[in-house]
This record gives structure tokens, sequence and C-alpha cells, in this order.
């Protein structure tokens, strides 16, 4: 079965016959009001997504081994990658390096839409230990910023 050419937009971060997923499975990970679609599958080795994070909302602290490259596609919010915080707008681009924890969070008035480019084939993602979460949280700002 071939995929279609075009899929047209049928609203902002909506296109015809993706489907809306779940981010992940419930109580895989902690993570609250995100959304997730698979726009391309077979782009050389690559698969292309579109992440919706609600206000106020979060995708999971994480870090693995495969590489993400972001781009901020509407809305705006703050993402935590290594120990640094960004404030995310707009057409911003964002890469996250291999084994580095990193967490993307919604303004808390507005969602934040991304599109996020890795490699088919991937290794799972890691979950802080509680040791590694005290390791993070010596950075009062840091400890601020992050949601479990
Ligand atoms: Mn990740």
């Amino acid at each position: 079965m071939s995929e279609p050419v075009l899929r047209k937009a049928s609203a902002p971060g909506r296109w015809d016959r993706v489907e809306l997923l779940r981010y992940k499975r419930e109580g895989e990970a902690p993570f609250e009001g995100v959304t997730r679609q698979v726009l391309f599958e077979d782009a050389g080795g690559a698969q292309w997504r579109y992440f919706e994070v609600a206000p106020g909302g979060h995708t999971t602290l994480e870090r693995h081994d495969h590489t993400h490259a972001v781009m901020i596609l509407h809305g705006g919010g703050r993402c935590l990658v290594g120990d640094t915080i960004y404030s995310l707008a707009e057409h911003d681009l964002v890469r996250v390096p291999a084994l580095t924890w990193h967490q993307f969070r919604a303004h808390e008035d507005r969602a934040l839409g991304f599109l996020c480019l890795v490699s088919r084939e991937r290794d799972r993602p890691q979950i802080p230990s509680d040791e590694q979460m005290a390791q993070l949280g010596i950075d009062p700002r840091v400890a601020a910023f992050i949601r479990t």
C-alpha cells in the first residue's frame, strides 16, 4: 500500500488522514497533555513526528542514545536540554544530542507544537533514577523547571 503524496493540512497542527496518537502509553512514563502524530515513516530511515503539548503540559523528562532535531511549528514554551533552559518561539530549532536529559513544556496559556525528526531504529528512552534526579536537582533553575 502506497502512502499518499499529499496530505492537506486540515487545521493548524492537523493533517488529512494522519492519526492523532497518544504521546506514550498510559503509565509508561510521566507526561501531561501531549499528543503525537507520525507524518513520515519512510523518509530514508527517518521518522518525522509532530507533537503538541497542551497549555501547562510537558513531555517526559528523558534521555536516550538517539538524537532529536526539533522545529517549533506553533505556540511557545521552554525546554531543558542538558543543564540549560531555553525559551522557545515559532520556527526555533532545537538539537537534542545523544544521552542528554531533555523536557519540553508549553506556556501556561498556550500550546506548544513541534516537529521532531528521529531515526526509525532507535533505543528506548531512559527515565532518571532517584540518584540522577538528585543530580539534576542540584541546579535550582533546573529543579524548578523539571516535571515528573
Ligand atoms: Mn526524547
